[in-house]
């Protein structure tokens, strides 16, 4: 038996888990998702993440046809259908199946599914050595054309950005606001320490609010770290004494060099490390049991 996917209020064997051609989040990009991540039979973060997911949703008038609890429900009994202890889940909505203009009032019925499988990571060695990325020249969407805390299924903003990452010969991308200032990663945010204190760009600078960014600016304050979010430039970057970047598969993950300048000491620093071990120590304690 394969991995059970779960698809409008079934459990489904993977192979059997088909959505039509007509849907509108396969023709347009018209849908909703999160990922969200398991340790240990914990769900981490769950509320935060289905949360999210009906805010995204009802920004784009999209109606999900399950209760948030039904939903939390579902998410669970597709990790237990398939025995994950730690696992990636993918919640996804899309505005189901319609015709092949863009109305969405012609789409009936939303297509809901869960994947839940096991985690891709960065390797090991990027959060022992660090990691290296580069500024890339497509610039992060405009916020006033298309917010960003619509997690939609429409990345290809981001999609460029990291083939031009893989291009440079670097995994990762930094991505700039139409202005010039930084925004975030493909699908992560970026953090900096300078004078001890934690700094991270505001929403408008064109990035989407992650819940792992918001953990770690609770766990820096816990510490009694000081957290700002400013606007900054590459040059702040450059001149960091720390950088890493937060997310739910990437974790907090180092940064050592950006465009070819090395960060801080060129290794791993001090409160990316503590913040490292104490959001592993969170993940094993937080989260919906199952
Ligand atoms: N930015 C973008 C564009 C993302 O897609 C994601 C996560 N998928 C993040 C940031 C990080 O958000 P979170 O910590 O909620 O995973």
């Amino acid at each position: 038996m394969g991995l059970k996917i779960y698809l409008n209020g079934k459990l489904v064997e993977a192979s059997e888990a088909k959505i039509s051609v007509f849907d509108h989040g396969l023709l347009y990009g018209d849908g909703v998702f999160e990922g969200i991540r398991s340790y240990g039979s914990l769900v981490f973060k769950l509320k935060e993440h289905v949360d999210r997911l009906y805010e995204s949703a009802h920004t784009i008038l999209l109606k999900i046809p399950l209760s948030k609890q039904a939903m939390t429900q579902a998410v669970v009994s597709t990790l237990k259908a398939n025995k994950l202890t730690d696992a990636y889940i993918r919640l996804v909505v899309t505005r189901g199946p319609g015709d092949l203009g863009l109305d969405p009032r012609k789409c009936e019925k939303a297509t809901l599914f869960i994947i839940t499988d096991k985690i891709v990571l960065y390797p090991d060695r990027v959060y022992k050595d660090g990691m290296e990325i580069v500024t890339v020249p497509t610039p992060r969407n405009l916020p006033e054309a298309l917010n960003p805390q619509i997690k939609s299924l429409n990345y290809l903003n981001n999609i460029l950005a990291k083939i031009e990452a893989t291009n440079a010969g670097v995994q990762e991308a930094l991505m700039l606001s139409a202005h010039g200032y930084v925004a975030e990663c493909t699908g992560d945010n970026i953090f900096i320490v300078k004078d001890g204190a934690l700094l991270t760009p505001p929403p408008y600078a064109g990035l989407l609010r992650g819940i792992t960014r918001g953990c770690v600016m609770d766990l820096a304050r816990k510490a009694r770290v000081a957290v700002r979010e400013e606007m900054m430039t590459r040059h702040d970057l450059y001149n960091a004494e720390e950088c890493f970047l937060t997310g739910t598969a990437a974790e907090i993950a180092p940064i050592v060099k950006i465009d070819g300048r090395v960060i801080g000491a060129g290794k791993p620093g001090k409160v990316t490390l503590k913040l490292m071990r104490n959001f592993r120590a969170l993940t094993k304690v937080d989260g919906v049991k199952y």
